[in-house]
């Protein structure tokens, strides 16, 4: 059959089986969200491809996991220097196929990719294990530490690649092999990876990456028996579905969730370097990221001077188009996505809550070709409740709550006054104040003065419905290695 001429200019996207591209029966539109246009197909596979790749993965396992670490290491720094060479590209496709800024994916997403195979390659040749000698018994006892197998990956739509990542290189970096499933709304990189993967010299099957919803490719890897681990990164409620469908098979799992991140703000803070950062925490990457501020607490003393300042600042986080270098937000990913953001909005003002700039009061001024995209200015809301679902909830936008506290005590039991517990800030000059408060909050990540300065050998990860386990350097490599102990006679 011949295609029409929309169809020849659309971008279509391949599975990546056994070091192939391989078509798929039928595919899913996925959209421009700064147009509202169609672009690209991506592949709807279903169980017959998850099969395939698990097969593939399967084949590969046993050369690979034998390669000595050096050697797996090598071909992790060739990905990250071919992410490097490629990064302009990677991020003009990143930007057009998420929506966000050309700057946020050039100077955020791609270089973190690329330093994602740099530091596992190097983080894995440093892995040692436990010995205990028991002379009385006259035994030895050991540790060892052996891959797992066919590692299951799936990963969500704000961060496409970097997230994709940070689960392929430590995945493969101990010796396992892998389906990936990307979010089907932003698959564009990962399928441009994959052509790296061949010029990087990574054995056929050794990475393979599977295109499609998560209801079908994603049940299908979850379901699959010969998958014995899922590394998981997305929403709480599609976590609660991959636990029983994994249960069966007793999955090793690490669940990486969603968030309704505090920020504590105390009256003796550094204004200007805390406007500044909570600003950002709050509206970077449209508010599209897990670990975003959504509710900012601020001691009644300085409230009044702080609400001032941050809408103002917030008013000066210029949305537009994403490819205009001046834009700190672009679009967001979807039309349910940004209708169901709003909703948050609508139910704010019906509950008394004060919209103090954003949705509903600023105008956007985008070009006409841009009128259908997805876009919602940064916006700041007053006036809620604790318990309203405004603040309870994840919205996962450009909107922010904040509140006054009176006390220390209120503000860590209203900061862990959530069902998430992903991270949280804090900002204060006193060390004693800030070291107590960070002790007591439930989080995984806790910033103090700062936000988002990750250090990649820490442990990442949530409590409570934010996650189950956690990645980072060591904590990787734990989760996605068995460890086995040995006891020698002599
Ligand atoms: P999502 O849960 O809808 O989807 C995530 C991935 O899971 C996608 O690839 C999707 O196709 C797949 N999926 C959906 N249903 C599935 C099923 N039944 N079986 C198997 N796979 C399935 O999440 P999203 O909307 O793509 O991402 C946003 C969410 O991710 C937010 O909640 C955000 O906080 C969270 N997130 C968390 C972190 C973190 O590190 N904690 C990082 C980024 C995003």
């Amino acid at each position: 059959m011949s295609k029409t001429s929309e169809e020849r200019s659309l971008l279509v996207l391949e599975n990546y089986i056994g070091g192939k591209f391989v078509s798929c029966r039928s595919y899913i539109d996925s959209y421009d969200p700064s147009t509202g246009e169609v672009y690209c197909k991506v592949p709807d596979s279903g169980k017959e491809e998850v099969d395939a790749a698990v097969a593939a993965a399967k084949e590969a396992f046993p050369e690979w996991s034998a390669c000595s670490p050096e050697q797996r290491a090598k071909i992790l720094h060739k990905l990250a220097d071919l992410i490097e060479a490629n990064l302009e590209e990677f991020a003009q496709a990143e930007s057009k196929d998420q929506g966000k800024t050309i700057t946020a994916a050039r100077t955020v997403d791609i270089p973190r990719a690329a330093y994602n195979f740099r530091f596992f390659s190097t983080s894995m040749l440093h892995h040692t294990t436990d010995c205990s000698p028991m002379d009385h018994m006259g035994c030895l006892n050991y540790t060892v530490r052996c891959p797992v197998g066919v590692a299951g990956l799936i990963s969500p739509w704000n961060l496409p690649l970097y997230l994709l990542t940070w689960k392929i290189a430590p995945a493969i970096a101990a010796g396992n092999t892998v389906v990936a499933k990307p979010s089907e709304m932003t698959s564009v990189t990962a399928w441009m990876l994959c052509k790296l993967m061949q010029q990087a010299g990574v054995p056929p099957g050794v990475v393979n990456v599977v295109f499609g919803s998560g209801p079908r490719a994603g049940d299908a890897l979850v379901s699959h028996p010969e998958v014995p681990l899922i590394s998981f990164t997305g929403s709480t409620a599609t976590a609660q579905r991959i636990t029983e469908r994994s249960a069966p098979y007793c999955k090793k799992l690490s669940l990486e969730l969603g968030g309704k991140n505090p920020a504590i703000i105390f009256a003796d803070a550094d204004l200007d370097q805390c406007i500044e950062t909570t600003v950002r925490s709050s509206f970077l990457n449209q508010g599209e990221v897990c670990l975003c501020t959504s509710r900012i607490y601020v001691e009644r003393s300085i409230y009044s001077a702080f609400l001032e300042r941050f809408v103002a600042a917030a008013k000066k986080w210029k949305t537009g188009v994403p490819s205009d270098p001046s834009s700190k937000n672009g679009a967001l990913i979807s039309k349910e996505h940004l209708e169901k953001v709003r909703s948050y909005i609508a139910l704010a003002k019906s509950e008394g809550g004060i919209i103090h700039c954003g949705e509903g009061l600023d105008k956007l001024d985008l070009p006409q070709r841009n009128k259908s995209g997805y876009f919602m200015p940064t916006t700041v809301i007053t006036g809620i409740s604790d318990s309203s679902r405004v603040m309870q909830e994840e919205i996962f936008g450009p909107v922010t709550c904040i509140s006054p506290f009176d006390t220390e005590d209120e503000a860590v039991a209203r900061g862990n006054g959530v069902r998430y517990g992903l991270s949280a800030t804090v900002w204060s000059k006193d060390v004693g104040k800030v070291h107590r408060v960070a002790q007591q909050l439930q989080a995984g990540l806790v910033w103090t003065n700062c936000w988002l300065v990750r250090d990649l050998n820490l442990p990442f990860g949530g409590m409570k419905n934010s996650g189950v386990g956690r990645e980072g350097g060591k904590d990787s490599y734990h989760f996605f290695t068995e460890v086995k102990s040995i006891t020698i006679k002599h």
